[in-house]
């Protein structure tokens, strides 16, 4: 079989078993108000949790700093694509998180990449979650090291395999990487026990906040600032721009050696081109909003409880989270995709969430709330999902 037709094959069994991939193409900015194909939508999908990705102030910064830097950063950080922009944004990143230094990454996923790659080597082991990010999941493939993924949230099973790791004189260094909130789940990751467990076992911790950066905290620092938890205990700290900073591209976070070592070694941060200059200046501006507005996480934080205590009345099948990603298991991925278009069909866009992005028979809807829905926009929610899951409002 030639490999086109071996993908052909592939594409066809996608589509029977309900796992062909298809994109929306959209015509508006992200909001709670999206148009597709000339329709309205009530968006309940996107990351863009605190509504900053189309600010007019951050526009503004964006229009500007462009204006003056042009639009293309020319060449990699280490040649010449390294902007005044892009170091004093380096700069707010590590003074917002508490850290020494902060090291810009196009995306989350190649700072992924090139931390767990520069970090690891043969004879080393990588711990992850089992539902860890995808990126994390590639990036210790990549680097080559051991890699043992142990039950999701497990502190037994990750302490057993890192006993019996320690007991083993060939294994050189350990290194836990987990999501700070899981992507697809929404429930946190039980980071000073992780701590703890890293303490112990001689290992260094790295947590991917992609989705507690700007959400979490009490200034938005992320889950680490929530749970108190400062550089000593985790040296390794990965946050995305492009969630609830509405821009794009990423970070990591940590002491001197740390960082030196990236930009010397990190495939994924050397041999690429710097993030638009334009970008780094528009995330200046939304990290300053969203220190200064946190009228934005505590309106998120309301919608949360509002959605789930509705959502608890519908006894609908929610998932185990407190934070603005609110899954819906539906199991089947058939199910989760026809509820999907249902939903789209009544105005609603919601993505269903298929395998092999969570684990088989784990298909779910994935909502996700912003700071910018309403009252009234998550009370039409519950309403259509308790209709499509046939339920009745005991409260009506
Ligand atoms: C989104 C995400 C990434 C990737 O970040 P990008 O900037 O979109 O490439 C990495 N880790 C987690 C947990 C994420 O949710």
């Amino acid at each position: 079989m030639s490999i086109i037709e071996r993908l052909k094959q592939d594409l066809q069994e996608r589509e029977t078993n309900g796992l062909y991939r298809r994109r929306r193409i959209m015509q508006t900015p992200q909001g709670v108000k999206v148009t597709i194909a000339d329709c309205e939508f009530l968006n309940f999908c996107s990351n863009d949790y605190l509504g900053l990705a189309n600010h007019p102030e951050v526009i503004k910064s964006f229009q500007q700093a462009a204006s003056h830097y042009g639009v293309g950063s020319g060449s990699a950080h280490l040649i010449n694509g390294h902007s005044q922009l892009h170091h004093q944004l380096e700069e707010a990143l590590a003074g917002f998180v508490n850290r020494p230094r902060a090291l810009l990454f196009s995306t989350g996923y190649m700072a992924n990449l090139g931390v767990i790659s520069a970090l690891l080597g043969r004879g080393d082991t990588v711990f992850e979650d089992r539902l860890n990010h995808a990126s994390l999941i590639d990036a210790g493939i990549l680097s080559r090291a051991k890699l043992q993924r142990y039950a999701h949230n497990d502190m037994q099973a990750l302490e057993a395999a890192l006993r019996s790791s320690s007991i083993n004189s060939s294994i050189k260094e350990k290194l836990i990487v987990t999501d700070g909130v899981f992507s697809m789940d929404g429930d946190v990751a039980p980071v000073t026990e992780l701590a703890g467990l890293a303490q112990q076992y001689d290992a260094l911790l790295m947590v991917d906040d992609a989705h507690g950066i700007g959400v979490l905290g009490k200034t938005g620092a992320g889950l680490l600032e929530q749970e108190n938890l400062d550089a000593t205990q985790v040296p390794v700290l990965m946050g995305t721009l492009g969630k609830a900073l509405g821009t794009f591209g990423a970070f990591v976070a940590g002491d001197e050696v740390l960082i030196e070592s990236l930009i010397n070694n990190a495939r994924s941060y050397v041999y690429t081109t710097a993030m638009p200059a334009a970008i780094a200046a528009a995330t200046l501006t939304s990290l300053q909003l969203l220190q200064t507005e946190s009228w934005r996480r505590e309106k998120l934080q309301a919608n949360i409880q509002q959605f789930k205590k509705g959502a608890a009345q519908l006894a609908l099948p929610l998932m185990a989270s407190d934070t603005a990603i609110q899954p819906l298991l539906t199991g089947d991925a058939h199910q989760a995709l026809a509820l999907s278009q249902q939903l789209s069909a009544a105005g609603y866009l919601i993505s269903a969430i298929r395998p092999p992005t969570v684990p088989e028979g784990t298909a779910r809807l994935r909502i996700t709330l912003s700071a910018e829905h309403t009252e009234q926009h998550i009370n039409s929610l519950l309403e259509i999902l308790a209709s499509l899951f046939n339920r009745v409002n005991e409260n009506d």
